[in-house]
């Protein structure tokens, strides 16, 4: 190959998006995406279609906060404008038990550093104003650990993930919440994995003051584009008083093209950066998509086939040890122990995308994003069993199917 050639029109296959996102994108979406019109950012429709979005997040999140909007990018898009209001300097405590909490915990720190912390590690600064206090692997952060550190540190600020993907586990919100609040401490969640899968309302939880999510895990609307974020007045205040090091990801500057300006919503959005109208209009269509299928149908729905893959693996022998509702975090059978990549790796070489956990221990992440059917599930659960197989495991796969099927058969049964 050369820097001259001309490669072919590249084409990527449709596989079966089973890991922890991002989920299979609604043909609905896709549409919306591919039908809209060229039309600039600041375009009628298109400056319409963002201030729908904007009420249609406010239903998703259940707030009042004026501070609802869309941030161009992926899930760590809205979590650098959630953590944006964090200076050098301040005091933080980060909760971390997986991946995700591990990076949000780094781009903390990153923030709170002075030049100094810096300049000693300019990759993982490790400023003495942030506490980090690690949960292991496989367990939750619960209002009690919560609770001991804030009133340790009494910090500015506390971050925790609501769910941390990379081990599937749910964090304790309310005791999070209460925390912050007993301690007047500013509350900043990552909800990247549970907006659009759990039945919440952020404002129940008046601790925190900051929310970023994801275009691609709840909210289903891959083709890239906005990560939802929201923020109380608290926050604004802080950050209209103090500053931020960021043009481009300073709330109070991203949510103009909103159509939010000096805290209050006007008709429509003012110029922040060049908006995509294909993506506007498909974040438009998978918020729609969202709503009509009902937060707290939603929320079910993956509470049931969460319960059905789960018995299914177990009946395979493998141990879970997830409390998620769209993902199912286990360890293979013995036989197979220490082959998980092998055979995550075979698995998605035949498109079956399933995935390893990325920070120790190895565990295998299967996950459900818009899979919410018993044909889908079933389908999930014949093709990892013959990956196992294809290991040499020697499972039987009929108690598994019998285990998806007397639970459907119960469900059908209870309707
Ligand atoms: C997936 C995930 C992220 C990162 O989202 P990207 O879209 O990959 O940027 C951050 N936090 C949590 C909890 C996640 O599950």
């Amino acid at each position: 190959m050369t820097d001259t050639e001309l490669f072919p029109q590249l084409s990527i296959p449709e596989t079966l998006a089973a890991g922890p996102g991002p989920g299979n994108t609604d043909a609905r979406v896709l549409a919306s995406f591919a039908n809209a019109g060229l039309a600039d950012h600041m375009q009628a429709d298109v400056l319409r279609g963002m201030v729908e979005a904007k009420h249609m997040l406010r239903r998703i999140w259940g707030t009042k906060n004026t501070y609802t909007f869309g941030v161009g990018g992926t899930g760590f898009s809205g979590l650098d404008v959630l953590f944006s209001a964090i200076l050098p300097g301040d005091t933080v405590v980060a909760f971390v038990n997986g991946t995700f909490s591990g990076i949000d915990a780094l781009t903390v720190r990153t923030k709170a550093a002075s030049r100094e912390d810096l300049k000693a590690n300019a990759l993982d600064p490790k400023p003495a104003n942030v506490t980090v206090i690690h949960v292991p692997h496989g367990q939750s952060v619960t209002g009690a650990v919560v609770e001991k550190a804030l009133a340790d540190h009494k910090p500015t600020w506390a971050m925790m993930a609501h769910w941390e993907t990379g081990s599937g586990r749910i964090n304790d919100l309310k005791g999070f919440s209460d925390a912050c609040l007993r301690h007047g401490v500013m509350g900043l969640v990552d909800a990247v994995s549970s907006l659009g899968i759990e039945d919440f309302d952020i404002d129940d939880f008046p601790g925190v003051v900051g929310w970023a999510s994801c275009p691609q895990k709840g909210v289903l609307c891959l083709p890239l584009t906005y990560a939802p974020v929201s923020f109380t007045d608290r926050y604004i205040a802080h950050l209209r008083e103090n500053g931020c090091y960021s043009y481009v990801h300073n709330p109070i500057f991203e949510a103009r093209h909103w159509g939010i300006t000096d805290g209050k919503d006007v008709a429509a959005g003012s110029y922040h950066r060049t908006h995509s109208g294909y993506a506007v209009a498909a974040f438009h269509e998978a918020l729609r998509i969202n709503l009509q299928h009902g937060r707290a149908q939603k929320a079910a729905d993956y509470a049931h086939h969460e319960v059905a893959l789960r018995s299914a693996v177990q009946a395979l022998g493998c141990e879970v040890t997830s409390n998620m509702t769209s993902l199912v975090v286990l360890n293979l059978p013995p036989s197979l122990a220490g082959r998980e990549k092998e055979l995550v790796q075979n698995a998605r070489a035949k498109g079956f995308g399933i995935w390893p956990t990325l920070s120790e221990p190895v565990q295998v992440r299967i996950g459900i994003l818009n899979q919410l059917s018993e044909a889908a599930i079933t389908e999930i659960v014949r093709r990892f069993a013959a990956e196992m197989n294809a290991m040499g495991a020697d499972v039987d796969l009929a108690p598994a199917l019998k285990a998806l099927e007397s639970h459907y058969a119960a469900a059908m049964a209870a309707e």
